[in-house]
């Protein structure tokens, strides 16, 4: 709501009210004074005609009493029942006749026995009978006044009187009256205006009151009921005196007991006339409200036309500003605070309008700046994206569920995708790794998989990647290696980078190289055995005896021959494992016997360099799923090295136990122990450590790297600690569960 509509509101209030409560109140109290009045005046003629109408009954009934009940009648009536003689009745009759001469009101008189048979009457002879309820006197009084009407159906006043003849018997005088009289009464309506009337009622059985005569506005009604609205015969009337008429009018009214009787009387006048008046003064008080509102609806309109048009003058100025007008000025014209505030106005205005203008300087050097930075940017990404594409492997970026953000040409290139949609689609739906006879790989095989699990880097070169058609056809095969790196921002995971190269080529490098070792190994295998063995007889001298120099030739021939017999069967063997041709046989091994047929087979050395060997293998220990001869060499290895690089008198242990899930064995010797700075190349190939080459020469440094190769494709881990001067431990595990069955093509060569 405006404030100009609020402001006429309150102008309305403000002037309405006081005549409001003003004109209510006055209203309420003429209408109380007038309603007093009417009730006051009604009461008057109430009264006045309850004493009209009591002393006319009064009167009749002692005229009946004098008249009809007097000496003579019942001396007549006695004579009558005497002699039942026809001049007898005729004297009752004309004595009758006679009274109802003297009373100009008395019509008709009845004398009748208690069954209401006719004696004599004055109606003549065809009224024989009368009923006897219509002749009943109420115990109480000597006579008794109803109102019905007669056989001419006018209303007529029956007084019934008893008369006792001096012979004995209970004999009844009805006398039926006229009522002018007491109509004429009620028929006077002098002070009741228009619609006011007297009306007689009577109590009927049922405690209501009923119209004894016709009324002002009911002529034809006669005992009718319609008069409990106006509570004649009520305990308690109503203070306020109004009440519903027969005609439903609502009426002011006050009703008197008709003493001696069981009649009242009701004066009463129809409310709308009797408050009249009122309804004058509550019309004048309406056009008085009526035109002070229109007075002080044109005040007001004029009135807050001056307050409110500066403020709808300062809304549209504000609403321009807004819109970035900033030359809206208000026109002074007001003093006050209107005046002030338009000035106020101005001044900020002034203020907005500079503020604004170098709040815009501000923005287009902002502008400037930030765009020269997005062209850097965009530079940049450029720059960045083109060293991306520029990378000579294959890479792919996939999301955290593995959908495919990027990918660079020599991957589309490499994997032959050609046209295919790639960004969006998982990488796994186009291609996948394979082992290299086509393995399917498991979930937790899957570089993708390590990578998001571990948070590292994960490298893999045993796998082809193969990409195939929707029939199934192979499209592209393979050798892969790989680096799956998971993407960190912010210390969340939000996808990976794949980089790959075709390793097919160095792969089969690889092979031909290992296919040569073994080839060359084997071709070799067979003049060395036969040199030692050559050797070895020569030495039994089974050439002759052998002067002590040849002996000494011969000796070193044969430990050259040994030791490359031995170089030979490390690097066949390592050969085998490489290419996996090696064959895994695992059946139920029990470890207790397995180490100690190892330590039997070292007793000569360990003796020789009077060391002591401790075994300790757990009792409880089941038997394992382990392939005896791939195991025994490890073990073999592991002690080999331990009496080798432990000097003489040294201790050497061995404790195998179970770790969960896991079978652990540890190998432990106080000997010269590895550097710390070669710790990192134990395992690889043809290492052997400078502290060891001065003590030891003989040695090939390859059996580390195959222990670990048969350790780790059996499923387990070998690591180590050792201090240099102090001695080594080498720990390695194994599966419970065993280890799996190859069907290959070689053994490993003791
Ligand atoms: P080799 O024993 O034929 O030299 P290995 O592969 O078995 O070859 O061992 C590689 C090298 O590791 C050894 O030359 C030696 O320097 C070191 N090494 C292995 N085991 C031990 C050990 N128990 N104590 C000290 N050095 C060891």
């Amino acid at each position: 709501v405006s404030i100009r509509k609020k402001l006429i509101i309150l102008f309305l209030a403000i002037g309405w009210l006081p005549t409001l409560v003003v004109g209510a109140l006055a209203y309420v109290s003429i209408g109380n004074e007038l309603t007093a009045k009417t009730v006051e005046q009604i009461d008057a003629i109430a009264t006045r005609q309850e004493s009209r109408i009591r002393s006319s009954l009064q009167q009749k009934k002692e005229e009946h009493i004098r008249v009809v009940v007097g000496s003579e009648v019942p001396i007549a009536l006695e004579n009558y029942l005497t002699a039942r003689t026809s001049q007898n009745a005729q004297a009752l009759r004309d004595l009758l006749f006679e009274r109802k001469a003297e009373s100009s009101q008395l019509e008709t008189i009845y004398i009748t026995d208690q069954s209401g048979n006719v004696i004599a009457s004055t109606a003549g002879d065809q009224v024989q009978k009368l009923d006897p309820q219509d002749i009943t006197v109420n115990p109480d009084e000597t006579s008794t006044a109803t109102i019905r009407e007669d056989a001419d159906r006018i209303d007529k006043l029956f007084i019934t009187s008893r008369v006792q003849p001096a012979n004995g018997g209970a004999y009844m005088a009805l006398g039926v009256y006229k009522l002018n009289d007491i109509v004429a009464t009620l028929q006077d309506y002098t002070g009741l205006g228009a619609t006011g009337e007297t009306i007689l009622a009577v109590k009927d059985k049922d405690d209501r009151a009923v119209s004894l005569l016709p009324m002002r506005f009911d002529t034809e009604a006669k005992l009718t009921t319609k008069l409990s609205g106006l509570h004649m015969f009520a305990a308690n009337q109503p203070p306020n005196y109004t009440g519903t008429d027969y005609r439903g009018h609502e009426v002011i009214v006050v009703s008197h007991p008709v003493s001696g009787t069981d009649w009242a009387v009701a004066t009463k006048i129809d409310s709308s006339e009797a408050l009249a008046p009122i309804i004058g003064f509550r019309n004048f008080i309406v056009i008085i409200f009526v035109l002070t509102a229109v007075m002080i609806l044109l005040i007001a309109l004029y009135f807050t036309r001056y307050f409110t048009a500066p403020i709808t003058a300062l809304t549209e100025k504000t609403k321009a500003i807004m819109l970035g007008d900033f030359t809206q000025r208000i026109q002074v014209k007001a003093s006050g605070e209107i005046g002030t505030l338009a000035e106020t106005f101005n001044q900020m205005t002034d203020k907005l309008s500079e503020s604004y203008q170098a709040l815009e300087q501000k923005v287009r050097e902002r502008t400037k700046d930030l765009e020269a930075a997005q062209i850097k940017l965009q530079e940049s990404v450029k720059q960045d994206e083109a060293l991306l594409a520029s990378i000579g492997d294959g890479v792919i970026a996939t999301d955290q569920a593995g959908y495919i953000i990027w990918i660079n040409k020599v991957a589309e290139e490499m994997l032959k995708l050609g046209d295919t949609q790639v960004i969006g689609r998982k990488y796994d739906t186009l291609w996948h790794l394979e082992g290299q006879k086509g393995e399917q790989l498991k979930q937790e095989e899957q570089p993708i998989y390590q990578a998001i699990t571990s948070g590292r880097a994960i490298h893999n070169s045993d796998y082809d990647y193969v990409r195939k058609d929707e029939a199934g056809k192979e499209l592209v095969r393979f050798a892969v290696a790989l680096t799956v790196a998971p993407v960190v921002l912010n210390g969340k995971l939000i996808g990976t980078v794949h980089v790959f190269r075709d390793v097919t080529h160095e792969r089969q490098v690889d092979r031909m190289k290992t296919e040569f070792i073994s080839l060359a190994s084997h071709q070799l295998r067979t003049p060395l055995s036969a040199i030692r063995w050559f050797t070895e007889m020569l030495l039994s001298g089974d050439a002759g005896e052998l002067s002590p120099e040849q002996n000494d030739f011969a000796h070193n021939i044969y430990d050259s021959a040994d030791r490359m017999i031995e170089l030979v069967n490390s690097l066949l063997n390592i050969s085998r494992i490489e290419s996996g041709r090696i064959i895994v046989d695992p059946k139920p091994t029990d470890l207790t016997q397995l180490v100690n047929g190892v330590v039997n087979d070292l007793k000569a050395k360990t003796e020789e360099k009077k060391q002591t060997l401790i075994v300790s293998v757990h009792k409880d220990l089941p038997k394992v799923n382990l392939d005896p001869r791939l195991i025994g060499q490890v073990y073999m290895n592991f002690l080999t090295n331990a009496i080798k690089y432990t000097p003489k008198g040294g201790e050497i242990s061995v404790f195998v136990s179970r770790k969960g899930e896991e079978l652990v064995s540890q190998i432990t010797d106080n000997g010269y122990g590895i550097p710390k700075e070669q710790h990192g190349r134990v395992f690889q190939k043809f290492f052997r450590a400078e502290n060891i080459v001065k003590v030891e020469t003989d040695g090939t440094g390859l059996g580390l790297y195959l222990v670990k190769a048969i350790i780790e494709s059996s499923g387990g881990r070998v690591w180590f600690e050792s201090e240099e001067g102090k001695g080594t431990t080498f720990w390695f595990t194994l599966p419970m569960s065993g280890m799996k069955a190859k069907e290959g093509e070689v053994t490993l060569d003791a």
